[in-house]
């Protein structure tokens, strides 16, 4: 059965991504993603929550067609962007169509300057007016990076060197980033300002597809969301809806708090669908 992604952020709003039934396995014996299906429209940012091993990682390598340098192979589904069908489409293809991946680790080039990273992010933008535009923005974005142009980027701090990272992405001009867990490893207070730079980014027009296992920051941030559990979406609705929902609060919020509105005698807001019915009712 074919799942229909729901989506009820925005209701007039484009598709900008499509990703229906997306089957994905390492070799025979480890299959990643079990029928994935997500949506993300133009000019929204999109979180994906979930535990280790859930399949957030293979996901995004698999819409950024980076997945094929870890062996991984598609077995089914389709990855359309704009309506342009890229499933198994090669990553310099995504990104020229405007999809730029920030790997999880950042995966920066730490022997070359902050400036020569930039640059190699830019590299299959030809038109130079362009380049500069892209440049501008990420030093505007990223006044640290401005300053540390010259230095190499081995010597950055983590929460800079995720900036580089993500300027880095920037430099494509990107229509939709990928951000595969961007506050790992960082303080909260390089947390807050990695949030604030994601928002500006979407404020400028750049559509996010944002994969965290912090969820309170992903919620912060996105308008939809959905949850990842053995390669499956297990939940999926907007933040608002996730946040009541009790495996969203006591899995990802940290809340085995008691039920205060169980407590007041109040009605207890109804869980969300679960995916798999939501799906059923769709198809
Ligand atoms: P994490 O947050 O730990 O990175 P994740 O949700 O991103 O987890 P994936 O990295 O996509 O999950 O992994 C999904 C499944 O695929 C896991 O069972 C994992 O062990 C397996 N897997 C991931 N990469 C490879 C690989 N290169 N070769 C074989 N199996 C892999």
């Amino acid at each position: 059965m074919t799942a229909e992604p729901p989506q009820v952020e925005s209701p007039g709003a484009a598709p900008l991504l499509e990703v229906r039934d997306l089957a994905v396995r390492y070799g025979r014996a480890v299959q990643a993603l079990r029928g994935v299906s997500l949506r993300v429209d133009e000019g929204a940012i999109v979180a994906v929550l979930g535990n280790n091993g859930a399949g957030k990682s293979t996901l995004l390598r698999t819409i950024s067609g980076t997945y094929r340098l870890s062996r991984a192979f598609v077995e089914g589904g389709s990855v359309r962007l704009a309506g342009k069908t890229f499933t198994g489409a090669d990553p310099g293809r995504l990104v020229t169509a405007g999809v730029v991946q920030v790997p999880e680790g950042r995966r920066i080039f730490g022997r070359l300057t902050v400036d020569e990273n930039l640059r190699a992010g830019g590299i299959r933008q030809r038109d130079r007016a362009e380049r500069a535009r892209s440049k501008e923005r990420v030093l505007e974005l990223f006044p640290v990076l401005a300053e540390r142009r010259r230095q190499k980027a081995g010597l950055l701090s983590g929460g800079e060197q995720q900036m580089l990272a993500i300027g880095r992405a920037l430099m494509a001009s990107p229509r939709l980033l990928l951000l595969d867990e961007p506050s790992l490893g960082l303080a909260p207070k390089v947390v807050g300002q990695i949030a604030d730079v994601i928002l500006e980014i979407n404020k400028q027009g750049t559509s996010v597809l944002l994969v965290e296992q912090n969820a309170e920051m992903a919620l912060e941030l996105a308008g939809y969301a959905y949850v990842l559990e053995l390669g499956r979406v297990s939940l999926a609705g907007t933040v608002e809806e996730l946040r009541r929902t009790d495996e969203v609060q006591r899995l990802y919020l940290g809340g085995g708090a008691p039920d205060l509105a169980g407590q007041r005698g109040e009605r207890r807001r109804p869980a969300l669908a679960r995916w798999t019915d939501q799906a059923r009712r769709a198809g």
